[in-house]
């Protein structure tokens, strides 16, 4: 019997040592606004699935995206809503946004129109989320930049009300008054003051970029995880590359002798300096020694918005239709990476290295499972998740249990109004309530550009894919877009 005791308190003393590393640290590193095509890393495959570089990847300069894809994973199809917070929402709890219904960006100041019930109101303390899990688990929760959870007034407003227990320069907006530290990020500047960013006063008047003080803030925040010996999550959520286009001066001059107009430009600064963050970030935990145990996914939060055009009435993420705002892949790709900061022996699991996954989808539903499964933080069993973990994907397998569905579903009145629009196995459906063209019907395969609508051809296809959109709204509850008080039901061709 005390021999048995005296085991148990030697392997009980043993077992952080025999179960291996510490817990893997995460740095979810998000771009507001940011597309598939924004950057200089291929990120769209040919006919035999292999990278393919288009115009705009020679345009932008992005080293550190091209460092992380090397040593890890990208995918060619992964998917986010077409505004901002429904995919915050869905990062947060895993849920679509048919489900969670914050289904349009949030209005800082007022309700935005769309049907009696959806979330206009944001998050709140309340809503599972993937920080407050994390924080269950030990981890210490770093929220830096963007936030725009909730208006000004509501519990969301505060990310560090939503399980997070830093935050900097995270508020109700989504859109910073300035980038400029000499303007104090709006707060110096009578004309900006609107959207003044809160916090980082110590880099007012200073020529510091918002992007720059959110990573140096960001970066000590990790510091100070370290020093409490706890793994933490890093949510850097740049404010960047919404507008308004501010140059970045440190990178204008990689631009100026080109014939795109000004604010492209300064769009393209933006993009190269969230790309030096990213290699800031990643630099910074090999510094302190945690590169391996740290894993870094990149994303963007809706297509593109770069002022550039047109093609098709839009060229901002060419070869792909559409933009942000948009029923079209241009308006709901982005680009996803994933990668160990650093490969080697202290990964917690393998991801494949210099690989295009185009196999298989991904969804920023997907995100909130993939981080729980890496930290070992758990879901509660009443709460409902649309997304899957990724992990299997990750080392370059498919994962024969994934769905092969993504559904972007828009109750509002915006750049593309009132539709759902789903995309299953190599189709897809756009599904307009409003107006006499209802249909339009795109084989993916065939033609990614969405070029030709087959809705009138292929009738029975068009049939099964109302169907399954259909069935789908039901399962996640969705709430339809009003016509007056009547709400407005899909129905079949
Ligand atoms: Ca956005």
């Amino acid at each position: 019997m005390k021999l048995l005791a005296s085991a148990s308190l030697f392997l009980a003393f043993l077992s952080p040592v025999l179960s291996g590393e510490p817990k893997p640290n995460v740095i979810l590193f998000l771009v507001d606004d940011m597309g598939l095509m924004d950057t200089s890393v291929p990120m769209l495959a040919d006919q035999n699935g292999k990278p393919k570089r288009h115009p705009l990847n020679d345009w932008y300069r992005t080293p550190n995206m091209e460092r992380l894809a090397k040593q890890g994973i990208r995918f060619s199809q992964f998917y986010a809503q077409s505004v901002c917070s429904p995919t915050r929402a869905s990062i947060m709890t895993g849920q679509n946004s048919a489900r969670h219904r914050v289904t349009q960006f949030i209005s800082p100041e007022k309700r935005n129109a769309g049907p009696k019930g959806w979330r206009w109101e944001g998050l709140t303390s309340k809503d599972v989320t993937l920080p407050a899990q994390l924080r269950k688990e030990g981890y210490h929760t770093i929220f830096s930049g963007k936030a725009h959870f909730a208006p000004v007034g509501f519990e969301g407003e505060d990310p560090t009300n939503l399980g997070f227990d830093v935050n900097i320069a995270g508020c109700s907006f989504g859109q910073p008054g300035s980038y400029f530290g000499e303007d104090g990020y709006g707060n110096l500047n009578p004309k900006r003051k609107k959207r003044a960013v809160p916090g980082l006063e110590k880099y007012h008047k200073t020529d510091t970029f918002l992007s720059e003080a959110i990573t140096l803030e960001a970066k000590a925040a990790i510091n100070q995880s370290l020093k409490k010996q706890k793994p933490f999550f890093l949510y850097m959520s740049h404010y960047a590359v919404h507008s308004p286009f501010n140059s970045d001066l440190r990178f204008a001059n990689n631009y100026k002798d080109s014939d795109k107009p000004k604010n492209a430009q300064a769009y393209a600064t933006l993009i190269e300096g969230i790309d030096k963050s990213l290699g800031d970030l990643m630099d910074h935990v090999a510094s302190k020694g945690v590169a391996e145990n740290t894993l870094v996914l990149f994303v963007g939060d809706n297509g593109s918005d770069a002022p550039l055009g047109p093609v098709h009435g839009y060229s901002s993420s060419v070869p792909l239709r559409g933009k942000k705002g948009t029923c079209y892949e241009g308006g709901m790709r982005v680009p996803f990476i994933a990668g160990w900061a650093k490969p080697g022996k202290k990964n917690a699991y393998p991801i494949a290295r210099g690989i295009l996954h185009n196999e298989q989808i991904g969804t920023v539903m997907d995100i909130y499972a993939t981080i729980l499964e890496t930290t070992g933080a758990k879901n509660p069993k009443e709460h409902v998740v649309d997304g899957v973990s990724l992990i299997k994907q990750l080392s370059g397998k498919e994962n024969p249990d994934r769905p092969d569905h993504f559904m972007c579903h828009f109750p509002h009145s915006h750049r593309s109004s009132h539709f759902t629009a789903l995309r299953k196995g190599d189709w897809k459906l756009i599904y307009r309530y409003k107006g006499k063209a209802k249909y339009e019907l795109y084989d993916l395969q065939n033609d990614p550009y969405e070029k030709t609508n087959l809705a009138e051809s292929k009738t029975d296809r068009l049939k099964e894919m109302t169907k399954a959109m259909i069935a789908r709204l039901e399962k996640e509850d969705a709430l339809y877009p009003a016509d007056g008080e009547k709400a407005l039901k899909p129905v079949l061709p």
